[in-house]
């Protein structure tokens, strides 16, 4: 197959030409423009796929929980992609921790530049720091209760509620088990054919990804840069090191963490990895929202990777909720270079609060943009550092929700791997490329 039929590359190029318009528009003054007339695009392309996010979790997730025959197995899969996802999130924030103590970005902004910043954007702490504080007020146990849904359908209204939904469809598939199969098989050939006619619909929205994804990018540069290029250049002047420091330390745990443990815990080679998920990387780069990239996630994972359905929709939605690395990531080196800028050091201990707090943080995201800043208060308070101090790094938010949503998605198919390979649930991934068009089986 010649390069530029491949999803990626194809994908990579709306990419690239989403910038150099963002980049145009914003020069020039096209962003009523572009909100008008480019920008509904790549609404549409995520609507759609958010769309068929529920319906996918629930029937690929029924399916795969009625065709296992005990219980036990599905308690054990459970216990062992919890654990791994807990683990793999304490070390990214460790990574994270390394980085920003021993390069200190945070020592290298001037006072000047730091009034400034937190001058424009303490209106927009203060409104993060509500939605923070109405979280930190939640009981213990709420997150537990909050998986629970009382009716099915408002579980189903929000693609916010994909853990109450990954509930229903686990509880839906135990009791498929529990009556004769003849009763059961009406109600489990909906759901297959459901599940399979949803994973055909992924790819037939993927044949719009490279427009959707050229006009994410370029409302994105506009609505950030707002009319005037001049004042991201001025953010990233003030901030590039903060940046550089967070993106190396995603880059360390996607190329040593990730690689480290499918090398060791499973036969996937690491280029075949990378080439099958690299278009819900760039979807998830360029929608900044893991749950909106879920659906090309978990088609990836089967067809590119091997996965079983078994596995995917049991692991990937689980995911896209509390697999959270990237973000973990980031927030720790935010958390510290708000304390490095505003001239706080901060002791092993609260290092190691921040190790805790991340982790939980990060769970408790919400898989949608910007979401991992607001949690971000949560973790300043649990150390002492203003909140205020938010408004160091919110302006370059959005360039860094961007990439640490590509992280979370790799976490995600990552440890997918890893489980099925330990389940023996791994089969050699088709390397012909051909899934990436729609494949017509009449
Ligand atoms: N946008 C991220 C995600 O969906 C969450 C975050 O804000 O860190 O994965």
């Amino acid at each position: 197959m010649r390069w530029y039929r491949k999803l990626h590359w194809q994908i990579l190029l709306g990419l690239f030409s989403g910038l150099v318009y963002g980049v145009l528009a914003a020069a020039n003054g096209w962003g009523l423009f572009t909100e008008h007339w480019v920008a509904p695009f790549g609404t549409i392309f995520i609507n759609s796929l958010q769309l068929i996010a529920v319906p996918l979790v629930l029937a690929s997730l029924v399916t795969g929980v009625a065709s296992l025959s005990d219980l036990k197995k599905l308690s054990r899969i459970g216990g062992k992609t919890i654990a791994i996802y807990l683990a793999t999130t304490a070390v990214a924030v460790t990574i994270g921790l390394v980085f920003v103590n021993v390069l200190r970005p945070g020592d290298q902004i001037p006072e000047g530049v730091r009034a400034e910043l937190q001058a424009t954007y303490a209106g927009d702490v203060t409104a993060g720091a509500a939605a923070a504080g109405e979280l930190a007020q939640r009981g213990p146990l709420q997150t537990l209760v909050d998986i629970v849904p009382a009716n099915f359908f408002g579980a189903a209204s929000s693609n916010q509620n994909m853990l109450q939904v990954v509930f229903v469809a686990l509880f839906l598939g135990v009791g498929l088990i529990q009556v004769p199969a003849k009763t059961a098989k009406p109600l489990l050939d909906v759901f297959e054919g459901m599940s399979a006619v949803v994973i055909r619909l992924v790819d037939l929205i993927m044949l719009i990804a490279p427009i959707g994804v050229f006009a994410l990018i370029a409302n994105t540069i506009t609505t950030v840069a707002g009319d005037d290029l001049g004042r991201v250049v001025d953010l990233l002047g003030a901030l590039g090191f903060y940046c550089l420091v967070v993106v190396l330390g995603l880059a360390a745990h996607i190329g040593v963490t990730y690689v480290v443990l499918l090398k060791v815990f499973s036969p996937m080679k690491i280029k075949t990895f990378f080439a099958g998920i690299a278009p819900a990387q760039l979807v998830a780069f360029s929608t900044s929202s893991s749950g909106a990239t879920l659906p090309v996630t978990m088609e990836r994972c089967e067809e590119k990777l091997g996965v079983s359905e078994e596995v995917s929709s049991f692991v990937l939605p689980l995911g896209a909720t509390v697999n959270m690395d990237g973000t973990a990531l980031y927030q720790a080196v935010a958390a510290v270079f708000i304390s490095q800028a505003l001239g706080m050091s901060l002791s092993l201990g609260q290092q190691v609060t921040i190790v805790l707090t991340a982790v939980l943080a990060s769970v408790g995201t919400a898989a949608v943009p910007g979401a991992g800043i607001i949690m971000l208060v949560i973790i300043l308070e649990a150390i002492g550092v203003p909140i205020a101090g938010i408004a160091l790094v919110l302006g370059v938010d959005r360039i860094l929700d961007m990439l640490r949503s590509a992280t979370n998605v790799t976490g995600d198919a990552a440890v997918a791997t890893i489980v099925a390979a330990s389940e023996n649930q791994l089969r050699m991934p088709d390397l012909s490329e051909k899934a990436d068009h729609i494949r017509v089986k009449r």
